[in-house]
């Protein structure tokens, strides 16, 4: 496929187009603040790159009218219902977190819910240093899977990739569940599933768990 990717040259940006050209898809068109470049028309457009980039995510997905894979992280709610609009028109797959095993965290999370009376709960989450908002956007997904409140504790220290932990306990037990990228190709991998799923779709705002649940 010929794709276009928003956040070109961040650390997402060049692991994706590593797995995309790995996968014999094509990078048409790339946006960053370090400029842009138009070869053709893409057929889909990848948006991993900070909030402040999403209006132009918009409106190259308007111009092009083609189907988007979003990642960023940090959208309000104002972007979310931008998204929510647009996917009246073209097929969207949004979500805070493209890997596997993260849903299965999350699947784990909805397992518990409904033995947690008496119980704490706190989540806790780890990023690089670079990483710009807080609490993550998984932390965000895990205390909604939970389906009630949570502190959300968060750390930023050198490189790490993202980990996340969700303990429980009540007076005479604790259990954890949780979570570590190792890579960020995990990553980019999801985000390829889910270019693959989302190009022949019609309308809609889906999410990873959407990608994964077809696989199935
Ligand atoms: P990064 O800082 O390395 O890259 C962000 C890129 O966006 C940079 O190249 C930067 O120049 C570019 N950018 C910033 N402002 C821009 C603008 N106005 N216009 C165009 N480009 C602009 O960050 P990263 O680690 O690559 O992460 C990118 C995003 O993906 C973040 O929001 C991060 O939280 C998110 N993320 C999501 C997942 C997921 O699975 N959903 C996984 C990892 C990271």
């Amino acid at each position: 496929m010929k794709y276009g990717l928003i956040g070109t040259s961040g650390r997402m940006g060049k692991e994706i187009s590593a797995v995309f050209d790995e996968a014999g898809h094509e990078l048409v068109f790339s946006y960053d603040i370090d400029g842009i470049t138009e070869k053709d028309t893409p057929e889909m457009i990848v948006d991993f790159s900070l909030p402040v980039a999403f209006a132009a995510t918009m409106q190259y997905v308007i111009k092009y009218k083609c189907p988007l894979v979003i990642g960023t992280t940090g959208l309000d709610s104002a972007q979310m219902n931008e998204l929510q609009e647009l996917s009246s028109s073209v097929a969207i797959v949004q979500s805070f977190n493209f890997s596997l095993g993260v849903q299965m965290m999350l699947r784990c999370i909805e397992a518990v819910k409904p033995h947690l009376k008496g119980w704490d709960v706190e989540i806790s989450e780890t990023h690089h240093r670079f990483k710009k908002d807080k609490p993550s956007g998984t932390a965000l997904m895990m205390k909604t899977s939970l389906g009630k409140d949570a502190p959300i504790s968060s750390l930023r220290l050198g490189n790490v990739a993202g980990d996340h932990k969700i303990t429980f306990a009540s007076l005479g037990e604790t259990f954890s569940i949780e979570h570590s990228a190792t890579s960020r190709r995990t990553f980019a991998e999801g985000v390829l599933s889910s270019a693959n799923y989302v190009i022949n779709k019609q309308a809609g705002l889906y999410s990873f768990k959407d990608v994964i649940d077809d696989a199935c």
